[in-house]
């Protein structure tokens, strides 16, 4: 599968036709994926049928002299968390197993807007609540890079589909790493905005202080083009922010020559394992030969993103699960009374790890604990806010490693909510503080696992991140390796 940026190119040059790129996709998706479970809709006819239009309006605009719309005729996967209008959109959940949204996200729309084929819904832990797919209703997804193992989460499906090369770009989001984490086991390109930057209108809701629309491709030059188009202020979505639209290509940096990047000692404690450590000391040095400046520098609270993160990430998500009452949306089970109906609906729907997060965020914000607990964690989620703006007074990115990990087997985890919620310790105050991460392959541990590595800018900085990481993937060729599944291919 080539990228974005090389399909686009054979369109508009007329060497291939959309209906002959949404083919490939969708054999490849049918060849593939009984293996990687990536996708939890499928919808082939419409989007055969989408790129035949697609090939009739391009002639057309080449007819009339006209410029087709940028992404004409491209197809796309996106994250079963984003409303798409008239495709089934679950969240990963029973709760929601027939619901067909009647509008589509902004972020979808968007992309629609700019041509863009939608061939799929991809896997999600349920609600976006996870760190590896395995809280999906629907069944784990598996890592090309070795079935037996996660491929992250909660974007699992979207990371596994680009990884094996079923799609060129799966949208993602990120609450707190679910476009990096996954990303980083899968060795792709995932970018979480900064909050406020693209529209959550149609984001089915987490943690809305935190939830983000990403996007994960195999170059950090893709993502820029997909931030390009999907940024923006929404009046639909009153946190989206009225700044210029980061530009569409890469361009005007040979080298990271004048570029500052700080390395946060925080980020390289014990539970790291050594393959992780090195790959991304390799990578700053591969920085620094560009002509980076790299020093350390200190995020001093790290050490409570993890508990200031699971109190309001769950009090949020408490909050935001409480419309899911199966008189709205999704099945109903049948009592005699109101409140009953309530009950089983959501006691029969919601899966173990979504009722957890209920339970804990209710906990969390109920009158006699909201001070110990809520409010604290907003204290603290300020301190480590604060953290990055001092740093950033000092520095023009942070680099870190994503995960402390490379991919996890089935099963290593889920038996232990704390374990996993371990997993996100890197991940978590770029959200907790909005600023931007991309992450991007670096390696491979010894037993042939990608490891990822983040850069993490201020607030709005996008383009520099992607930039730095773009100038990194010209030097190197990481971001090009594939899956042995895709031997032959
Ligand atoms: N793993 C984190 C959680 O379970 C982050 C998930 C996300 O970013 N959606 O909440």
């Amino acid at each position: 599968m080539q990228t974005v940026a090389q399909i686009l190119h054979a369109l508009q040059a007329g060497e291939i036709s959309s209906r002959e790129i949404t083919a490939d996709v969708l054999a490849r998706i049918e060849r593939l994926d009984p293996q990687v479970h990536a996708f939890l809709t499928v919808t082939p006819e419409a989007a055969l049928q989408a790129a035949a239009e697609a090939d009739r309006q391009r002639l057309a605009a080449r007819r009339a002299g006209q410029t087709p719309p940028p992404l004409l005729g491209l197809p796309l996967a996106v994250k079963d968390v984003l409303s798409t209008r008239g495709i089934r959109t679950t969240c990963g959940s029973r709760i929601l197993d027939n619901y067909i949204p009647p509008f589509d996200a902004t972020a979808v729309q968007r992309l629609k807007a700019a041509g863009a084929i939608i061939v799929g819904k991809t896997n999600t832990d349920e609600f976006a609540m996870g760190s590896s797919t395995e809280n999906s209703a629907y069944g784990v997804t598996h890592n090309p890079w070795d079935l037996e193992r996660v491929p992250g989460g909660s974007s699992g499906g979207s990371a596994a589909a680009v990884a094996a090369r079923m799609v060129p770009v799966a949208l993602g989001t990120d609450t707190g790493g679910s476009v990096r984490q996954p990303a980083s086991f899968c060795g792709v390109t995932g970018l979480k905005p900064t909050y406020g930057r693209i529209s959550r209108y149609g984001l089915i809701a987490y943690g809305s202080s935190l939830d983000t629309v990403g996007v994960l491709t195999q170059t950090a030059e893709d993502a820029a083009l997909f931030l390009h188009l999907m940024a923006g202020q929404d009046p639909l979505d009153a946190t989206s922010m009225d700044v210029p639209r980061p530009p569409q290509r890469l361009e005007g940096r040979e080298d990271l020559r004048g570029l500052k990047i700080g390395v946060p000692r925080e980020y390289f404690t014990e539970g790291i394992q050594p393959a992780v450590a090195r790959a991304v000391h390799a990578a700053l040095d591969v920085m620094a030969d560009l002509g980076a400046a790299i020093e350390e520098t200190s995020l001093p609270h790290t050490e409570y993103a993890v508990p200031v993160y699971y109190l309001i990430a769950t009090a949020e998500a408490s909050a935001n699960l409480a419309r899911f009452d199966g008189i709205r949306y999704g099945p109903r089970a049948q009592a005699e009374q109101m409140w009953d109906v309530f009950f089983r609906t959501r006691g029969q729907y919601f899966g173990p790890e979504v009722k957890r997060r209920i339970m804990l965020g209710t906990y969390a914000l109920s009158a006699g604990y909201y001070d110990a607990y809520y409010g604290q964690a907003q204290k603290v989620r300020t301190l480590i806010k604060r953290d990055f703006e001092e740093a950033f007074e000092q520095v023009d990115l942070i680099a870190a490693p994503v995960a402390p990990t490379t991919a996890f087997r089935i099963g290593q985890h889920s038996g232990d909510p704390l374990s996993m919620y371990l997993e996100d310790v890197f991940t978590l105050p770029a959200n907790l503080s909005g600023v931007p991460g991309v992450s991007f392959p670096v390696g491979f541990d010894d037993l042939g696992l990608p490891i990822g590595m983040q850069l993490m800018g201020p607030h709005f900085q996008e383009t520099r991140l992607l930039h730095a990481a773009h100038i990194y993937q010209q030097a190197t060729d990481w971001h090009r390796h594939q899956p042995d599944l895709l031997a032959g291919d």
